[in-house]
């Protein structure tokens, strides 16, 4: 644990910090798992360029597990230890694919990111001015996540342009 590292931290409990993070460090290993997951079982038209934007999301969510491991270490916390422990201290939770059509999976993946900016967006504003490690991990991942937004958004308004293009020509 950083004693002086922590000294700093001012106007806001170490261990609330820790809890905040805990569930972001949930969100992102079950983030992680969708995206996993759904690049297996994704089905249809242009499914490739979604196989390589799921994937990379897939990355970076493993990557901010990580950044949020550290520092929940950092303060002197524990890191959820036990799986079981994510859906209950998650704050966005985990979308089951029912449908695997890409334009259905775009959308289960869409709603996952606009969660954890949200989620991330209160966690910079706690943060702001009290917390600057933690405030500066968390707006480098709040800027991934508005990243994976666009991305995904962008990709789903182009398979569904082409769906419809496709249902013209046939008709
Ligand atoms: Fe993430
Ligand atoms: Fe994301
Ligand atoms: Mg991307």
């Amino acid at each position: 644990m950083a004693r002086v590292g922590n000294s700093i931290i001012k106007g806001i409990e170490v261990g609330e910090v820790i809890n905040l993070l805990n569930k972001a460090y949930a969100d992102e290993w079950l983030a992680y798992y969708q995206y996993y997951i759904e690049e297996k079982v994704v089905k249809g038209i242009m499914k490739d360029a979604a196989i390589a934007e799921l994937n990379q999301h897939a990355a970076d969510e493993l990557r901010h597990a990580d950044m949020v491991a550290q520092r929940i270490l950092q303060l002197g916390g524990t890191p959820l230890l036990n799986p079981k422990e994510w859906f209950v201290h998650t704050n966005c939770g985990y979308e089951e694919p029912k449908n695997f059509d890409v334009v259905a999976i775009l959308e289960d993946a869409i709603k996952g990111e606009q969660c954890a900016i949200k989620t991330y967006s209160e966690i910079v504003d706690i943060t702001r001015g009290k917390d600057i490690v933690t405030y500066d991990i968390v707006s480098q991942i709040l800027a991934d996540e508005v990243e994976h937004e666009e991305d995904l958004a962008a990709l789903h308004e182009d398979i569904s342009e082409f769906v419809q293009d496709i249902k013209a020509v046939i008709r």
